[in-house]
């Protein structure tokens, strides 16, 4: 059965415990200096809540947004690392 739906619904997402309807929108806004939103100050980092990406009025430049799949993917491993990873499993 189709279901008209009003924005994107990310379905690769995990799902979460809050609806639509129950993001947690901050107040913040783009700080002129550093052109970057939702610093110390941002209520939903206050809850440890990350801001949605889709609702958070700072948008691109929102900094509560760290755990995100796309930031959270950027840890890559340099060849030049010290740091090795081991196979754990003998
Ligand atoms: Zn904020
Ligand atoms: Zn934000």
């Amino acid at each position: 059965m189709w279901h008209r739906i009003h924005r994107n619904v990310f379905t690769h997402r995990e799902p979460k415990c809050v609806t639509e309807d129950d993001v947690l929108i901050c107040t913040c806004e783009v700080n002129p200096e550093t052109g970057l939103g939702c610093g110390p100050e941002c209520i939903n980092r206050d809850v440890l809540v990350e801001c949605d990406p889709a609702f958070c009025p700072c948008g691109a430049a929102c900094q509560n947004q760290k755990f995100s799949r796309k930031q959270a993917r950027s840890i890559h491993w340099s060849p030049y690392d010290r740091v090795r990873v081991v196979n754990a499993i003998p």
